[in-house]
C-alpha cells in the first residue's frame, strides 16, 4: 500500500524563520548606514489569564526576539474595559518602534473583539483580521493576510509549484482567521475552489472530488481516508486536544493532539499531508514574523531584503 509524503511544517517554518533572522539583520544594516531604525517591532497584547494564550504570547515573543526584532509584551488584568484596551492599540497605533500589533484572542466576555481589530492600523495588522485587510485579500489586492492560511499556501506552493492552478480545492470550515482566507489564496493561486461548512450536503462526497483538501472544522479525525481522493494534498489545519491512545494512559487524565483528519486512514490514501503536531501549527507563528518584516518594509518605504 502506497504512503503519502509527510509534509514537514516544523522543518519549514525552521528554515523561513532562519531566512528571516538573516533578513532583519539586512535590513538593520540598510538602517544603520541611513540613519534610520529599521529594527521590526511586533506587541503582543494580552488581556487576561486563558493558559493557552499565556503560552501562545510566549512563544510569540521568543520567536520575534529570536529573529533579531524587538517584542513589546502588554499584559492586561482580565477586568480590563472595553476604552482601556482600545486606548492601549491607538498608543501602539502612533509608535513608530511597534511595526505589528496583535491582539491575543479570545478577550473577556466585556470586549468585543471586532471594536478593537478595527481599532488596529490596517498597516500594522499583523494578524490580517482587520476589515480592510479582510476586504483586500477577498478582492485580491496587496495586504496583511492572515498567518495561518499563509502557512498553509507556503506548504502547498513547496509541495505542488505551478501545479496548483485549475487544482479543485476544498476548504473545509469558514471561519473569518482560516477557512475565508484561504479560499482567497487558493482562488489566487488559479485553483477551483469550494467551501465547505456545517450545512454542506454529503460532505465525504464533496472531499472525494478535491485535488487539495485543507480541513479547518476543530473536530477530531472528522475527515476519514475514504473522503480524500487518491494522490491528493491534504493540509490539516485543525488542532484538538483528545484522551491518550493508550486506555491506562488516557484513565491518568493523559491527553493527546489530533487534527481533523484520520492521519492513519489519510496517509494510506493521500499524495502529501501535514502531520498534526508539527504540520501547519508552526508555520503560524513563522509566518506572524513574515508578516511583521512585510509590515516594517512598507511602512518604511523599503523593500523586503534579500
Ligand atoms: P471555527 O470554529 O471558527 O470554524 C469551524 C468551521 O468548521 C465553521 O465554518 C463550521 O461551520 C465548520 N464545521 C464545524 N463542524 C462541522 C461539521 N461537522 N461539518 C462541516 N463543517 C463543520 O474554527 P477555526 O477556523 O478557528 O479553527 C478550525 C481548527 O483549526 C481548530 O481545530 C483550531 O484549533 C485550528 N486552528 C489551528 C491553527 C494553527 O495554527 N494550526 C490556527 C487557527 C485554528 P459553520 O460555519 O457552518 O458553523
Amino acid at each position: 500500500m502506497s504512503q503519502a509524503r509527510i509534509i514537514d511544517g516544523k522543518a519549514f517554518a525552521q528554515n523561513l524563520r532562519d531566512r528571516l533572522a538573516l533578513q532583519v539583520a539586512d535590513l538593520r544594516s540598510t538602517g544603520a548606514k541611513g540613519g534610520q531604525d529599521l529594527v521590526p517591532g511586533l506587541a503582543v497584547v494580552l488581556v487576561g489569564e486563558n493558559p493557552a494564550s499565556q503560552v501562545y504570547v510566549r512563544s510569540k515573543g521568543q520567536a520575534t526576539v529570536a529573529a533579531g526584532m524587538r517584542s513589546f509584551e502588554h499584559k492586561l488584568p482580565d477586568t480590563t474595559d472595553q476604552a482601556t484596551l482600545v486606548a492601549l492599540v491607538e498608543k501602539l497605533n502612533r509608535d513608530p518602534a511597534v511595526n505589528g500589533i496583535l491582539v491575543q484572542l479570545p478577550l473577556p466576555a466585556q470586549i468585543d473583539p471586532a471594536v478593537v481589530i478595527a481599532t488596529i492600523d490596517p498597516a500594522k495588522d499583523v494578524d490580517g483580521f482587520h476589515v480592510e485587510n479582510a476586504g483586500r485579500l477577498a478582492l485580491g489586492l496587496p495586504g496583511m493576510v492572515p498567518c495561518t492560511p499563509l502557512g498553509c499556501m507556503m506548504l502547498l506552493r513547496d509541495v505542488l509549484g505551478d501545479d496548483l492552478r485549475g487544482k479543485r480545492a476544498l476548504v473545509l470550515g469558514r471561519s473569518t482567521i482560516v477557512g475565508r482566507p484561504m479560499a482567497s489564496l487558493l482562488l489566487a493561486a488559479d485553483c477551483t475552489v469550494t467551501i465547505a461548512h456545517s450545512r454542506t450536503q454529503d460532505l465525504p462526497e464533496e472531499c472525494r472530488r478535491a485535488d487539495i483538501l485543507v480541513a479547518a472544522v476543530g473536530r477530531p479525525e472528522m475527515v476519514r481516508g475514504d473522503w480524500i481522493k487518491p494522490g491528493a494534498t491534504v493540509i490539516d489545519v485543525g488542532i484538538n486536544r483528545v484522551p491518550h491512545a493508550d486506555p491506562a494512559a488516557a484513565a491518568e487524565g493523559r491527553t493527546r493532539l489530533v487534527g481533523d483528519v484520520h492521519f492513519a486512514e489519510a496517509m494510506t490514501v493521500a499524495g502529501a499531508i501535514t502531520p498534526v503536531p508539527g504540520g501547519v501549527g508552526p508555520m503560524t507563528i513563522a509566518c506572524l514574523l513574515l508578516n511583521t518584516l512585510t509590515a516594517t518594509c512598507r511602512q518604511n518605504g523599503v523593500p523586503l531584503p534579500g
